[in-house]
């Protein structure tokens, strides 16, 4: 592990691949070694799985360190928020027991309004059927495969700015009102057009129901909606240490992944700054989760996917079915040349690799150790998916082990070849796996 300044006292999580790599559990492992857990990006597309004591929590919008009592869990105002999911999340909590006193939200994070689901479902529509008028999959017209909970939309709209709603103008009346007006007039024509396209009813945008659902809501989570920036710099200054939480995957990021198959947001621990007001040079563990083969919800390209028999053991047994929307991922062998790019991008200082207790069973482990492009081999990823598209995996191919392991409880007690599934990894990459993951429990977590 990495030797950090006493002034880098962060930690951050992030995704290596495409989402669904297993940030809840290495989150909910290191949120023990630190007092708040904030998150920077994404909405509620993002889904943390966490199994505590053989109890399963799905998490969308809170941070998964919220299931340690007495930690400050704080969703930055990086994150765009469905204030209605976060009302369900909390009160599903509370129901369970778990103590939501710590948990806050910034009053900059933006709100995702009902009509931009409508326009994220209506879009992703549009995007289909034309996709397959024009027979074509690769051009970056074909449907994005979206959550279609308007996280797009909702991060559209903070860029263009003229009605965008954020978490504090649910509490401000006058201004709610002002902005919801602006949003009636911009949003309705542009929904009911695209409707009309798609030959669809779209429902009026109502300007008095939606102040008033938006007030109401707005009361709900108001002892929550706060300033951020300067309550994290003030944890810092009493020398607490945070943990960032990455949400979505690196793959997934808006610059940096498999343009148009992305998310709206930066998934890259650079979007810790951005994200939270905390700069990013204050982390010095930046812990890159990987899992022991790739998945992938949505479209895009996916050069080492599988859709045989192997990929179905797979999904099975790593119960691949998403937690935001229960669809089935798609699944294929590690791509390497993709994760080294992953861990490039986010300045990883240790791996976490997770779901290796799937691979138990598969005869001959394939691992894609570079792309042939043109005739060419290359070792660097093309992260534009025209690009990505075009790529064939050139694979390693490395001995299975049969035995089940997730009764590991050291590195040492794993067989030869799984151990040496995780140092040709390690090479590859160029960084060391601090964690590695037997099973969904925090007890199924090995470290080095
Ligand atoms: P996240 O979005 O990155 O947090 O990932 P998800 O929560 O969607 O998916 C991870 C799933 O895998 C959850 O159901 C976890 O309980 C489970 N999980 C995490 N690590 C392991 C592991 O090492 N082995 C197995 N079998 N399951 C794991």
């Amino acid at each position: 592990m990495t030797t950090h300044s006493s002034s880098q006292t962060c930690s951050a999580v992030v995704g290596l691949q495409w989402g669904d790599e297993g940030k809840g559990k290495a989150v909910d492992i290191l949120a023990a070694q630190h007092d708040a857990v904030v998150r920077y990006n994404g909405g509620a597309n993002a889904g943390h799985s966490v199994v505590v004591k053989g109890e399963r929590f799905s998490l969308h919008l809170i941070p998964s360190g919220i299931l340690y009592p007495g930690k400050l869990a704080v969703i930055g105002n990086g994150v765009v928020v469905d204030p209605w999911k976060l009302v369900e999340e909390v009160e599903g909590l509370k129901k369970r027991g778990v103590d939501t006193s710590g948990l806050v939200c910034s009053d900059r994070a933006h709100a995702v309004l009902p009509y931009h689901k409508t326009e994220d479902a209506l879009r992703e529509d549009l995007l289909k059927r034309n996709a397959a008028a024009l027979a074509v999959d690769e051009r970056g017209v074909s449907e994005i495969g979206t959550t279609r909970r308007g996280i797009g939309p909702a991060y559209a709209d903070k860029a263009q700015r003229a009605c965008a709603i954020r978490m504090g103008d649910l509490l401000r009346p006058e201004v709610l009102r002002e902005k919801l007006d602006v949003a009636v007039a911009m949003k309705g024509p542009a929904l009911t057009g695209l409707a009309r396209t798609l030959g669809v009813n779209a429902e009026e945008l109502n300007r008095d129901a939606l102040i008033q659902q938006c007030t109401e809501v707005g009361q709900k989570l108001a002892p929550l909606i706060k300033e951020t920036t300067h309550l994290l710099h003030a944890q810092l200054g009493a020398g607490k240490k945070i943990l960032f939480e990455g949400a979505n995957g690196s793959l997934l990021d808006v610059d940096h992944g498999t343009y148009p198959y992305v998310t709206g947001s930066t998934c890259i621990s650079s979007g810790i700054g951005p994200g939270t007001g905390v700069p990013t040079t204050r982390v010095g563990r930046i812990l890159g989760i990987m899992k022991a083969y790739s998945t992938r919800v949505g479209g895009g390209p996916f050069p080492t996917e599988l859709k045989d028999a192997i990929g179905d053991g797979i999904r099975n047994r790593g119960r691949e079915f998403g937690t935001t929307t229960g669809r089935p991922r798609r699944v294929g062998w590690l791509d390497l040349v993709a994760v080294k790019y992953a861990a490039m991008i986010n300045g990883a200082t240790g791996l976490c690799l997770t779901m290796l207790d799937v691979l138990a069973g598969v005869e001959e482990i394939k691992v894609c150790t570079a792309y042939r492009i043109n005739g060419a081999e290359t070792t660097q990823f093309p992260p534009d998916a025209y690009d990505l598209q075009r790529v064939t995996p050139v694979y390693t191919t490395l001995k299975g082990f049969a035995q089940d392991i997730t009764k590991a409880r050291r590195l040492a007690d794993l067989p030869a070849e799984a151990r040496r599934y995780i140092d040709f990894i390690e090479q590859s990459v160029g960084v060391k796996a601090d964690m590695v993951g037997v099973g969904p429990d925090r007890e199924q977590t090995l470290t080095s």
